[in-house]
Formats: structure tokens, sequence, C-alpha cells
């Protein structure tokens, strides 16, 4: 894997700033100002995507803020430049999901993925702006989804991974119904400067105890352990070196107005004296595919490269890993040229450990 991939494998889309909640970890600066995308922005991204997703499967992901924030019209107007072959994918805190959302998800075919951190006791840090508990909301949310028959995937935060959580969590996730779950160690990164350091055995730990869970019921796609699964397949049958794609995939995050921020949505709306804003450029300037071929001109990505090559030279884990991203190295190091970061530990490493030690003392996985 070396240089920027010339084609993204997808795009982030914010269609607006805003977020109705105010969660305890949560990254983002502006989350309680309603700066919208324009159309035209939206007619500017889908020109060169319609052409990518004529040549192969394409995805727009609209994340926010709270991408529903932008109310339906709005969406659906940003919607309409993009061909019916792109994919698009919403990632929500489902709190305004309701039945006339549900038929719009229907009737754009959008896949939609919603953030809750398990059981009630697990949601505390999701609350409102006036700081009341968003749980209800949220599950009435996903009861919509269920009552319209729309799959769902659940992204869930962890913040103190401890002995009996993963499990608690998975058999909470089977219940809700979500056909795909993510696990995200809650990072250190944007405005939430929270530690997430925590002991080895404790994050292999939890990762060990959540592949036993999904081994005891494996009816959900889990992302993080068929990552690793993926990877130790590759490296029993002698092919690890082709799991990583052959360049990076450079993951451009459209903010709401048209700067272009890649490898990372979260450095979207930072700024810092050495860096600037973190843009390549905007696309009502530029056309997207040129600011992508030129990405290594913009300092910090430059930087990033070199960092991803220490990863390569040093890490014994890039070929499972890659490099991580861009944001940890910044957030956490004030740089983009180090290497491990708490989140990769967090996240690659333990994760990639814990597997493991699940498969050491319990025998292969199902098929
Ligand atoms: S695990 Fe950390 S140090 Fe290793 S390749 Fe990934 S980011 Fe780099």
């Amino acid at each position: 894997m070396r240089g920027i991939a010339p084609v993204p494998s997808y795009v982030v889309m914010q269609p607006t700033t805003l977020c109705n909640l105010d969660c305890g970890y949560c990254y983002l600066p502006a989350r309680a100002v309603d700066r919208r995308m324009p159309v035209a922005v939206a007619e500017a991204v889908a020109a060169p995507v319609n052409g990518w997703a004529r040549q192969g499967r394409f995805s727009v992901v609209w994340h926010g803020g709270e991408p529903l924030a932008a109310g339906r019209g709005h969406l659906g107007a940003l919607l309409a430049p993009f061909d019916p072959t792109v994919e698009h994918h919403v990632q929500t805190n489902a709190t305004l999901i309701d039945d006339a959302w549900c038929e719009f998800f229907t009737e754009h075919r959008i896949r939609v993925s919603v953030s809750v951190d398990g059981p009630r006791e697990r949601n505390l840090e999701r609350v409102s702006r006036g700081g009341r508990p968003a749980y209800d909301r949220i599950m009435a949310g996903i009861a919509a989804l269920r009552r319209h028959g729309i799959p769902f995937s659940a992204l869930c935060v962890v913040s103190r991974p401890e002995p009996g959580l993963a499990a608690e969590l998975y058999d909470f996730f089977l219940e809700l119904g979500c056909d795909v779950l993510g696990i995200n160690i809650e990072e250190t990164e944007g405005v939430n400067t929270r530690s997430n350091a925590h002991r080895p055995e404790q994050v292999s730990g939890f990762w060990a105890e959540l592949v036993a869970a999904w081994r005891r019921a494996p009816r959900i796609h889990l992302r993080e352990v068929e990552w690793s699964l993926r990877y130790a397949a590759a490296v029993l049958d002698g092919v690890e070196d082709d799991v990583l794609p052959r360049q990076l995939d450079p993951i451009p995050t459209i903010a709401y107005d048209g700067s272009v921020v890649l490898f990372s949505p979260e450095l979207a709306g930072f700024s810092d004296p050495d860096y600037g804003d973190f843009t390549s450029g905007n696309v009502m300037e530029t056309p997207l595919p040129d600011l992508l071929a030129a990405a290594d001109r913009t300092r910090w990505v430059a930087e990033f490269l070199a960092g991803v090559e220490s990863c390569r030279a040093q890490c014994p884990y890039f070929g499972f890993c890659g490099g991580g991203h861009a944001a940890n190295r910044y957030f956490e190091h004030g740089r983009f040229d180090g290497t491990e970061t708490d989140h990769c530990r967090n996240s690659k490493i333990r994760l990639l450990e814990g597997v493991l030690d699940h498969a050491r003392h319990h025998g292969p996985t199902p098929a």
C-alpha cells in the first residue's frame, strides 16, 4: 500500500454542522450551529461521483452534525443530483426518525446506521443540549425503523472497556435487531480531550469477550471481529499482503461549505497555526478529482504519508492496520508523522490480540 488512490471508495458529506444532541464524548466543534450545505455543493460532488458509480459500487455517507437535522426537504434536495446507482448511507443518532423519515429512507434507498451505546445505563453520555438523556428517543427511532422493516447497522462507543461489558453489549444488539455492529473505543479527538488510555489486558480482554459472545450466536456482522478474522485467515494462507488496498483511500469529507478534508472527517472544522484549516481545497472552486490528484501537496497530508511509512517500517501490526487514522495522530501527538496512538493500541493492536487470545483458548471460529 503506497501513495493515495485517485478514486476514493466513498465520500462523506456534511449536510449540516448542527446536532440536536450534545454527547459527552463528541468531537464536533460547531454542533450547536446550523450551517447547511448548499445544493450547489452537492451538485459539484455528484459530477465525479456519478462517473465513479458507473465504473463500480460507490457510496456517499451523510454524516453531520446530525444529518437528519438538515430536514427531509433539504436532504432530498442534496440527494437529487446523484444518479440512482450511487449508494447512500446515513449515520444518525436516530432521535428524529419517525414514520415520515422511514418513508424517505425507503424512497431514496438509504442505508441507515444508528449511534447507540447499548442499554439505557450505557447511554448516559448521549444527552440533549439541555442535558436530558436521549435513550428513549433513540429507541423510538429504532422502533420506527423496525416497524417499517428497514434493516440498520449500529455504531456503539465504549468509553471504559471492563469485564462483562462486551457480552452485555452483544446481547443488547442481538435483541435490538441490527444486522451490522461497529464498536468504537472512545477516542481523544476534536473537542473531546478525555484520555483514552487503558490497561492493555483490559482492552484485549474486552475484544476477546466480544468474540466469545459472537460465537455463541453469530447472527450480527461484527465489523472489527470480521476484519481481524479476515486478516488472521490471510496470514494462515500466506496472503496477508493482499489484505490492505494497494493505495491509501483518501476518504474525502465534504464539509457543509464545500471544503474538502482528506482521510479524517474529524479534522473538518479545526485549524492549527502550523497546518491551517486542514482542507485541501473546495469543490466550488476545483473539481474533486483534481483536489485528490494534488492531495500530497497539502502539508499535513505529506506529513501523514511519512507517518504511514514509519508505521510500515516499525510496527508488526501494519499489515492489519495500514497506518491508522490521521486525526488520532494529530489530536494525540499534535502532528501527523508519529506512529502509535492510544487509539491504535485500543482499536487495532489490542483488537487483534484479543481475537487471537480467544482463538488460542477456544479453538477455531465457526465458518
Ligand atoms: S497499529 Fe498503530 S503503530 Fe501500528 S501501523 Fe497501526 S497506527 Fe501505526
